[in-house]
């Protein structure tokens, strides 16, 4: 007998998310970005899934890098980040992968000794961000540096915005990072998810979607279906008991729900040790025979409990959905304070990964 909760991935519509988001673009490259296990729904098996329509992919750790060639991807990959160290480098080399380039101690191991084969660099550019990049000034120097290098291909000029859902900061950071781009000479991308549907003058030549490949919002004013997309993860669990309250009776740590009236709740097979968000208010939405529902009280470790009072149908071995096509991520993740994006990549590891 397995503990019953599950979070299920659904490839189809991460295929018909992926094309969603290409659509805004009129025919621009668009590299699907899979970090941190494609957001909680497994990288190489998401490679896998788009292998026969995306562009390429992009990523963080080489190792998932080698993973997808290792499996037979066969499309461009990109480390956003760039390497981080100098035998990163001779596996980009060795395995056909690119990396964004931000900073000089990356163009240092680039230099050192010989490479196994060329590699192909993006060149990152802190348009006002000041997380990771050059500054715009600093570009044309650090381009010719990069020109310099025998084994070295630049073959494109990137930046990330900060806020890409809000116009002005957009447009800020555009004015930085068009003219140098312009001049570079290279392929430019700069677009995520929200400027792929807000921002078209920002397309360039390669766009770089992720939250909207796996159906959520980045937007605070809409939901992932306002835009289209599909829902492609949902974590359900069962009622694993059921409890009889009397009016005052509290419920789990630290008392903070009292019944005010007698009333039926289900204790549910999912708490803050699967990835569900603690912080989750009383009354964060829930999907239960057919009906929505709420949670009640705190979430513990391994299990939340939710009102069953109007579901008479509910008992122990009913499904409850989490969030999925019925209850969508970002309602959890406004009621949790946080965004879709931690709630995708806080499932833990307890949590099996089931396809549909
Ligand atoms: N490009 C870079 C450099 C990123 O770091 C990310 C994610 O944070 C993305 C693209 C995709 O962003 P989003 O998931 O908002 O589309």
């Amino acid at each position: 007998m397995t503990r019953p909760i599950r979070v299920e991935i659904n490839h189809s519509a991460l295929r018909h998310n992926y094309l969603q988001s290409r659509k805004q673009t009129s025919g621009r490259r668009a590299l699907a970005v899979i970090k941190a296990d494609a957001y909680g729904h497994g990288s190489l098996g998401c490679a896998q899934a788009l292998a026969d329509m995306a562009d390429g992919f992009a990523l963080l750790n080489i190792e998932d890098a080698i993973a997808l060639r290792q499996a037979g991807i066969q499309q461009d990959i990109v480390l956003l980040e760039g390497p981080f160290d100098r035998a990163e480098v001779e596996a980009m080399a060795t395995y056909r992968i690119g990396g964004a380039i931000h900073s000089p101690h990356q163009i240092a191991w680039l230099r050192e000794g010989s490479l196994p084969g060329p590699v192909e660099v993006w060149l990152k550019v802190n348009s006002g961000m000041n997380r990771l990049g050059f500054r715009p000034e600093q570009v044309a120097a650090t381009l010719a540096s990069l020109q310099s290098l025998p084994q070295v291909h630049t073959s494109t000029i990137m930046t990330h915005f900060a806020s890409a859902d809000d116009a002005r900061g957009v447009a800020a950071q555009w004015q930085a990072f068009a003219p140098v781009a312009a001049a570079s000479g290279l392929a430019v991308s700069a677009a995520n998810s929200a400027a792929v549907f807000r921002h078209p003058q920002t397309h360039g030549d390669v766009v770089r979607p992720g939250i909207t490949l796996y159906g959520c919002s980045p937007f605070a004013e809409y939901h992932g279906t306002a835009l289209g997309l599909q829902t492609t993860m949902t974590l359900s669990a069962d009622i694993i008991t059921i409890q009889q309250l009397q009016a005052g009776d509290t419920v789990g740590y630290g008392l903070n729900f009292r019944a005010e009236h007698a009333m039926r709740i289900g204790i549910v097979a999912c708490g803050y040790a699967d990835g569900y968000p603690r912080i989750a208010a009383n009354g964060t939405p829930v999907m239960v025979a057919d009906q929505r529902s709420a949670t009640v009280g705190r979430v513990s470790m391994d299990m939340l409990a939710i009102d069953l009072s109007h579901h008479p149908a509910a008992d122990i071995g009913s499904r409850v959905e989490l969030w999925g096509p019925n209850v969508a991520i970002e309602e959890v993740a406004a009621a949790a304070g946080t965004i879709g994006y931690e709630l995708m990549c806080a499932i833990a590891p307890r949590v099996p990964r089931q396809l549909i």
